[in-house]
């Protein structure tokens, strides 16, 4: 498991968002993956505002309270918006020029921390990961530890709220079946690489989860998972309560 912070010279998201935020414009963000083709990430749509932001990105704020810890903060859209809303809320993400953003930005607590480094510690009611925030746990195989920290980061009646999706759709066969490896590993597990002009990043793991996994996973290391909405692309918010 990564427990570290990223470079700046292997920051390629951060170069891209501190120059969207200083100079109201950027290049392209582009996405490589063993398991897709070429992309490119608007840098304008990590900057997003509350009305701006998918129905299930909303929902996830309004239910936010007490004590907030947003993981993977990137441009600090949600910690902003969470202010604005009088919430009380903390940012960590593995990016300096991220952080360094939202602290320019106004975030009023914004750290350089890897969710994995068991150094951040703190007490949270609820705990935010959005834009396929299960992403961050990486593989179905990191799912034991990362409920592990969950339990030493949740206040006992906090929750998690979590955006992912099912990428089942992806091996749909023309007849409605799916071929979908079953020997293999589990089909939402991606691997993603960015650039940022001049700026290459490493190559790092990407889960995304199936509701119905997430929720067997869930329940065996003591966490009760609700659908509280699903989205119009496969995607839906998760809410995770310590039973
Ligand atoms: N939540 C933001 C950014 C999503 S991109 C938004 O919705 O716009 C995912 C972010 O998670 C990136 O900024 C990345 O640097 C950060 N990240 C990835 N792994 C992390 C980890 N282990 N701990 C903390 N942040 C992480």
């Amino acid at each position: 498991m990564v427990t570290s912070v990223l470079t700046k010279d292997k920051d390629p998201m951060g170069a891209a968002i501190s120059e969207y935020f200083h100079k109201k414009r950027a290049g392209k963000l582009r996405v490589f993956s063993s398991s897709f083709d070429e992309d490119e990430i608007p840098v304008s749509t990590l900057f997003r505002t509350f009305k701006n932001m998918p129905s299930l990105e909303q929902e996830a704020l309004k239910l936010a309270q007490g004590h907030i810890l947003d993981i993977g903060g990137g441009s600090g859209c949600h910690s902003l918006a969470l202010q604005d809303m009088d919430k009380e809320v903390c940012s960590i993400d593995i990016s300096p020029l991220s952080v360094e953003t939202m602290k320019e930005r106004g975030v009023k607590d914004a750290r350089l921390s890897n969710l994995f480094d068991e150094t951040f510690t703190g007490k949270y009611d609820t705990i935010l990961m959005l834009m396929n925030g299960s992403g961050i746990i990486g593989k179905l195989a990191n799912l034991p530890v990362f409920f592990k920290r969950m339990k030493q980061l949740l206040n006992t009646n906090g929750c998690i709220l979590m955006d992912s999706s099912d990428l089942k759709y992806l091996y749909e066969d023309e007849d409605g079946s799916y071929v979908i490896d079953i020997a293999g590993d589990y089909y939402g597990e991606v691997d993603f690489r960015m650039e940022y002009k001049d700026v290459k990043g490493d190559w790092f793991d990407w889960l995304y989860i199936d509701f119905q996994t997430l929720s067997l996973y869930a329940a065996e290391y003591g966490f009760k998972a609700e659908l509280i909405k699903e989205g119009n692309h496969y995607n839906y918010l998760a809410k995770l309560s310590l039973i």
